[in-house]
């Protein structure tokens, strides 16, 4: 997309958007992806992650850098058809976003699709990175996560073999998919 700021998503920016209209009585599946480079070593920022906080040096970003609860909240409004978290928060410092909490802004998220009447059935996400070790704590994140979208979410966590960004330490990304009835 032309004109596009570097690390703004091309379809942020506030305006109103027509992603069409929900089916009614139907459900729609969608999928979210994000990533956060890790602060400076040596940085205090802390690790938020999954609705939870880990040992360990944090993930950058205007929010807690929460990539895994950011993939939710675009897999939910994807298949809400109502945008996503760029135009759900806001980008950059002086938005909705900044200095939320992941939890923050996925109820944010749940508010926006309860109020027009839809409701999330299942989310499933993979955290990709090799730090924090999810593993010991994956059914408290899967936890924390539930609590927050009010439904079933499971958590799997993954590294990339050494390669890519993800694999070199750089940072973490995730990916989600997230089911939305019609309950008008
Ligand atoms: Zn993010």
């Amino acid at each position: 997309m032309t004109g596009a700021t570097p690390g703004v998503p091309p379809s942020s920016g506030g305006a109103e958007e027509d992603f069409g209209t929900f089916p009614p009585g139907g459900v729609r599946t969608g999928m979210g992806f994000d990533a956060h480079r890790f602060a400076d070593s040596g940085s205090d920022r802390p690790c938020a992650l999954a609705c939870l906080q880990w040992p360990g040096v944090g993930l950058e970003g205007d929010s807690d850098g929460d990539v895994v609860a950011h993939a939710v909240v675009d897999a939910v409004l994807s298949a809400a058809l109502i945008g996503d978290i760029g135009s759900l928060v806001g980008v950059g410092k002086g938005s909705l976003g900044s200095g939320a909490s992941g939890s923050d802004i996925l109820r944010r998220c749940v508010d926006a699709v309860s109020s027009r009447g839809l409701r999330i059935e299942s989310v499933s996400a993979v955290i990709i990175g090799n730090r924090p070790k999810v593993g010991p704590r994956r059914v408290e994140a899967q936890t924390a996560m539930s609590q927050a979208v009010g439904c079933p979410v499971s958590l799997t966590a993954t590294t990339t073999d050494a390669m890519g960004f993800t694999g070199r330490g750089e940072g973490v990304a995730a990916m989600a998919t997230a089911v939305v009835r019609d309950m008008r």
